[in-house]
């Protein structure tokens, strides 16, 4: 029987506190705009009207307080690392972290500069890893598709 069925039938569904958590999380991640450097072209790519990450109930934010996912579009240099540390800080819970690119995941091409930090897992915690340089727009999809299995695997209310 349809979904649509059933609630024309008897107006309610039962199901778990937890499913339908995972369910407004993974459907509303609010992302931080935050780009560094050129991977920011693909994350703008993936939001613009071809991949649209907005069918899954994404809206780039500007203010970290009100978003809880963070891409890692680009290089973080060692200046950089305080500011992202500060504004991950500021994210509400539960937050995630997608880290895109190269850059973002292990320093890429820079990787033995003096001022590029070496990942930036060694900043903040990353749940997710696009690897590429660029990754492409469909790269950060399937990495933001990948984050809804891991937050729907979890499968609690707390994180
Ligand atoms: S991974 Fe490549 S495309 Fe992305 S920021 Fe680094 S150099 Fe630029």
């Amino acid at each position: 029987m349809q979904m649509n069925d059933i609630l024309k039938q008897d107006h309610y569904i039962l199901s778990q506190l937890d499913t339908v958590a995972d369910l407004a999380r993974t459907n509303s991640l609010w992302y931080l705009s935050f780009g560094l450097a050129c991977c920011a072209v693909e994350m703008i790519h993936a939001a613009m009207p071809r991949y649209d990450m907005e069918r899954f109930g994404m809206i780039p934010r500007a203010s970290p307080r009100q978003a809880d996912l963070m891409i890692v579009a680009g290089t973080l240099t060692n200046k950089m690392a305080p500011a992202i540390r500060k504004v991950y800080d500021q994210m509400a819970e539960p937050r995630y972290v997608i880290s895109m690119g190269s850059c973002a995941n292990g320093g890429g091409y820079y990787h033995y500069s003096y001022s590029v930090v070496r990942g930036c897992d060694r900043i903040i915690p990353v749940d997710i890893y696009v690897p590429g340089c660029p990754p492409t727009a469909e790269a950060l999809m399937y990495g933001i598709l990948q984050l809804h299995r891991k937050i729907r695997r979890n499968n609690t209310i707390l994180r």
